[in-house]
């Protein structure tokens, strides 16, 4: 049943700023749970599910997936792209890419400057157009397309394109489903995460929760000659004591860390030392508003073929759920 809803959520198109597609994928799995539901002026999707205690909690995952904008087309009908978030270039030789539209292509670079050179100004995509007027006719200026990936299920793991951040998008689906009456739930499904936090930073202004709750995926620790990290696959979920965007308040940390210790859930603690979530727009909201992030441990993010542990995956939902039940909302103390 999760894993149906990963799997509907992972197929959507959601380029970075192009992200109606997912919305409304996710949309119709959360719509029946919700009081209300709707898209804001930035396109962040909010459902939400009232409670009784007077206060707010945000709980987020962006839908957003890096991609490649086209800027310029050729006589040829070969397109010319500029990255939209944090793309490798030297792994998108010789991939798969998709446009909204449904337009397939491949993308490859200038042989003569050499794969290992590969850079976004020698990469270009072929649609299969003869000359500029066919392809043209297909792909605008402006036009987004992202990697295609295949779903694959690798024992207790997943791997898939876009699992940054469609993983945690489920994992917000679900445990809003179930949320208690508690607390008012906002489950906000961000829009433009990749390229500066754009959704959450307004979404967390308008909503002004009391309590922010995100998550996404981080890196790992674990694969052959990487940098040092401790995080791990199939350790748990994550809680984020620091990434670029944020670090996050330790009284924040010691309710987490109490809430997941009460419910015998395996976390780790996560160090991410370049990167940032939408936790860090959250925290720093107006004059600051408690906030955290729960992470899903990762390999080969933002590639084709990021992989991820359902184990861990289980636990984040069993952790959300968890701290939606709590009476107490993280408060400074001074
Ligand atoms: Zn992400």
């Amino acid at each position: 049943m999760f894993k149906d809803m990963l799997k509907t959520m992972l197929a959507a198109y959601g380029a970075t700023g192009r992200e109606q597609n997912v919305s409304n994928v996710i949309r119709s799995f959360v719509e029946p749970y919700a009081d209300e539901i709707y898209n804001d002026v930035m396109g962040n999707l909010i459902a939400v599910r009232t409670g009784e205690s007077g206060k707010k909690i945000m709980l987020s995952a962006h839908m957003d997936q890096i991609g490649f904008i086209v800027i310029d087309i050729d006589e040829k009908g070969f397109l010319r792209v500029s990255n939209v978030g944090g793309i490798n270039p030297f792994i998108s030789v010789a991939r798969a890419v998709v446009f909204e539209s449904g337009v397939q292509g491949v993308l490859f670079c200038e042989p003569e400057k050499g794969m290992k050179e590969a850079s976004m100004s020698t990469l270009f995509i072929d649609i299969g157009a003869k000359d500029y007027e066919e392809a043209a006719s297909k792909v605008s200026i402006g036009d987004v397309a992202v990697y295609v990936s295949n779903y694959m299920e690798l024992g207790d793991r997943v791997s898939c394109g876009a699992l940054d951040d469609r993983i945690c998008c489920a994992i917000v689906a679900e445990a809003f489903m179930n949320a208690p009456r508690i607390h008012d739930v906002y489950a906000v499904f961000t829009v433009q995460e990749e390229v500066g936090l754009r959704g959450a930073t307004t979404a967390a202004y308008a909503i002004n929760p009391d309590f922010g709750i995100n998550l996404d995926v981080t890196a790992v620790g674990d694969i052959p000659k990487c940098a040092k990290m401790s995080v791990k696959l199939g350790n748990g979920p994550t809680i984020k004591v620091m990434d670029s965007s944020a670090i996050i308040p330790k009284f924040v940390r010691n309710h987490l860390e109490r809430v997941a210790c009460e419910n015998n859930i395996t976390v780790q603690n996560e160090v991410l030392a370049a990167g940032g979530t939408d936790a860090g727009a959250v925290l720093k909201t107006r004059g600051g508003i408690p906030a955290c992030c729960i992470s899903i441990p990762t390999r080969y993010i933002h590639t084709p073929v990021e992989t991820a542990d359902m184990r861990d995956c289980l636990g984040a939902i069993d952790f959300v759920r968890a701290l939606l039940s709590e009476k107490e909302i993280p408060a400074f103390k001074a």
